[in-house]
């Protein structure tokens, strides 16, 4: 899930308070969010945000802007101040600690003087072991180096939890390759698709002629497009990957080094891994067992130009200013609508962020975290769990024993909430000042060693699959656990000072939404011990997809620019979390004020019902440019912010009694449009 909010956006001027249960003035909904020239029942997004919208442009260093990017812009100032007073004092810090890896990897992005003065030449040496490979079969070392030195080449390949045996770790394979943010960019027969991988290619032949290459680089953006096109048409698209039965085929170490003979395994096999790999898990056979054949219609030296392409592209970001301005130009702007570079600072902290985020956010939680949170916010989480278990016992559609497994994989959820308790280590990462590429290799190796470590070990409990400081929560299928870092328990989703509406309407649905992933689409195929099992009846099963087969249908029908239409199919493991998330957190406040009722009381001419749902829609009140619109709409799981809200209040009978909306009003499915799952 993806989010954001409304007390930092620092729009709202007249906040009226009242003295809710326990005394202390709570803070309602602003009316600056508000377009009051709509009805809620016509178009609830525009009547709850459109104030908002019209309030708040999309920067021009942007391509969204919503209130979701308001917050962690804030958290990005916390965690520049932290670096910044870092840079700035005199104290000596010894090797490998916290404070001298992160004030040397921010000195060294910092340092633009020497980026530019280097040019291309931090990457030559990789082109250099390019340049050497003899025939296609030896690529298996130069593929291994790669992936160690953290660079994406021709397939993926990490090690993660079995999704079949969730007690072990082991080493997971599929397709990869592609340059363009998605399959569909190389496939799509429309004109703006076309004429994206028309610039696509002046865009390689740019960054080629800006190497200076003494052999001549004619050709190179169609060679390269060409084959990344072959490779996608070997590929699933990103809706076929929602299935976790088919993308899981598990091989013998033996038989897959026989099958796929085109290239030397066992050379790669034994670069990455210390410990012996006898099985993996292959994500798209189809995409190994064709991947031979493309192998040998192009050339070696074809090959080549593809690779040096890979390592070029990915590491352009911290090449001189050349490379940057052409990589922005096109993966920005062209992609995404961006039109200014964001200011190096920035980009710094960024940098700093996403290869030293846990680092950063030991830091970040010392001083922006607050234990008070965490008790209230794991409250809620026991409130919406007690709420989705009675909710899965009265179901009509589904049998007893469904029920009964349902509710015994509900009660097996575990939960983490803030930041982790086990810190990852880079003490051992080489971070000197002035060296941003060697700085940015010996963390990726770090990395890289880390996962290879899980092999043959025990699963680790306590590992996170964020930074504390992101703006995000998740679900995590294997391990049957939902998580909430820090950086999301802020306003607007949540807090201290808010009244409990707008909170429930906040982290409460975003918490609803992560036990729901536990039984979308997806999760629903995990058993409570985090195995791919089925626990479903055959009957309760198809009776489900019926139900979820509605909800595909109901987005598919959202046309969100001129003939561009949400992706039922990709987005209903989102949509269907929405849903169900927005219903478990309007009962479990429901039951909340029938404990402590809020002295019945309007809060800025809002009753309480009415303020959770305009607490969801802050939530992702958002202005987003239409490139990156058409770019998220191939690749994003979500639903724009808009309909996240539209699609699921329409299904809501308490949404409609809140507004008194009638059955001849927009904001009403039809009867038989209407869905209700869980
Ligand atoms: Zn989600």
């Amino acid at each position: 899930m993806k989010i954001n909010v409304y007390l930092l956006i620092g729009v709202f001027v007249s906040l009226s308070f009242v003295y809710l249960k326990d005394n202390q003035p709570k803070k309602g909904y602003d009316s600056l969010n508000l377009d009051q020239s709509v009805l809620p029942c016509d178009n609830f997004y525009q009547f709850s945000v459109g104030g908002w919208m019209k309030n708040n442009p999309i920067p021009n260093t942007e391509s969204r802007w919503g209130a979701f990017n308001i917050l962690q812009k804030e958290n990005e100032k916390k965690l520049k101040t932290i670096l910044d007073k870092l840079l700035n004092d005199d104290a000596k810090y010894s090797k490998g600690s916290d404070e001298q890896l992160l004030k040397a990897f921010y000195q060294s992005a910092l340092d633009t003087q020497t980026t530019n003065q280097l040019g291309l030449k931090p990457i030559l040496n990789e082109w250099k072991k390019i340049d050497v490979l003899r025939n296609i079969k030896d690529i298996g070392v130069l593929l291994a180096n790669q992936k160690q030195r953290g660079f994406g080449n021709l397939f993926g390949f990490y090690v993660s939890i079995d999704a079949k045996n969730s007690q072990r770790n082991i080493v997971y394979m599929g397709q990869g390759g592609l340059s363009l943010p998605d399959v569909d960019y190389y496939t799509k027969e429309d004109e703006k698709s076309k004429n994206i991988r028309k610039e696509y290619v002046n865009h390689i032949q740019n960054m080629f002629a800006l190497t200076k290459e003494t052999k001549s680089i004619e050709g190179y953006g169609n060679l390269i497009l060409n084959i990344e096109t072959d490779l996608a048409k070997i590929s699933m698209t990103r809706t076929e990957r929602r299935d976790p039965v088919k993308t899981y085929n598990l091989y013998q170490y033996n038989q897959f080094v026989k099958d796929f003979d085109y290239i030397d395994w066992g050379i790669f096999f034994k670069t990455v891994s210390q410990t012996s790999i006898n099985e993996m898990v292959i994500s798209q056979p189809q995409f190994f067992e064709k991947l031979g054949g493309l192998l040998k219609k192009y050339t070696l030296n074809d090959w080549k130009t593809y690779m040096k392409w890979h390592v070029l592209s990915s590491k352009a970001g911290i090449l001189s200013k050349d490379f940057q301005n052409e990589s922005f130009r096109f993966n920005s702007t062209v992609l995404k609508g961006t039109t200014q570079m964001k200011p190096i600072s920035e980009r710094s902290v960024n940098m700093v962020n996403a290869y030293l985020g846990e680092t950063l956010g030991k830091a970040f939680v010392k001083q922006h975290f607050s234990e008070a949170s965490k008790k209230e916010v794991s409250q809620m989480v026991e409130n919406l769990r007690a709420v989705f278990k009675e909710r899965i016992q009265n179901l009509d559609w589904m049998n007893d024993s469904t029920k009964a497994k349902a509710i015994a994989k509900l009660d097996a959820f575990t939960y983490k909430i803030g930041y982790t308790e086990k810190w990852k280590d880079y003490s051992k990462a080489k971070i000197e000042y002035n060296k941003l590429y060697d700085n940015i290799i010996s963390i990726s190796e770090i990395s890289f060693g880390m996962m290879m470590s899980k092999l043959g070990k025990p699963i680790d409990k306590t590992e996170w699959g964020m930074t504390p400081q992101t703006v995000n929560a998740y679900y995590n299928s294997s391990r049957n656990e939902i998580v909430f870092p820090a950086g999301i328990l802020q306003a607007p989703f949540y807090s201290p000072d808010a009244d409990d509406a707008l909170n429930y309407g906040g982290i409460g649905a975003v918490i609803g939404h992560e036990f729901s992933h536990g039984f979308d689409d997806k999760g629903s195929k995990y058993d409570k011990d985090g195995n791919l099992k089925n626990w479903w009846s055959s009957e309760d099963r198809v009776k489900f997809e019926q139900k979820t087969k509605k909800i595909v249908e109901q987005f598919n029908r959202f046309e969100v620019l001129d003939s561009v239409f949400i992706n039922g199919s990709m987005t209903q493991g989102e949509n269907i979390a929405d849903f169900a998330g927005l219903t478990l957190s309007y009962y479990a406040l429901k039951k909340q004020y029938q404990q402590s009722p809020p002295n019945g009381i309007e809060l800025d001419g809002f009753t309480w019902q009415q303020r959770f749902f305009l607490g969801w829609s802050l939530v992702w009140a958002q202005n987003i440019s239409e490139k990156e619109l058409r770019n998220r709409i191939i690749t994003d799981p979500h639903s724009p912010g808009m309909y996240r809200v539209l699609g699921p209040l329409s299904n809501m009978p308490e949404f409609w009694e809140a507004f008194s909306c009638d059955n001849e009003t927009k904001m009403k499915a039809k009867p038989n449009e209407l869905v209700n799952i869980w």
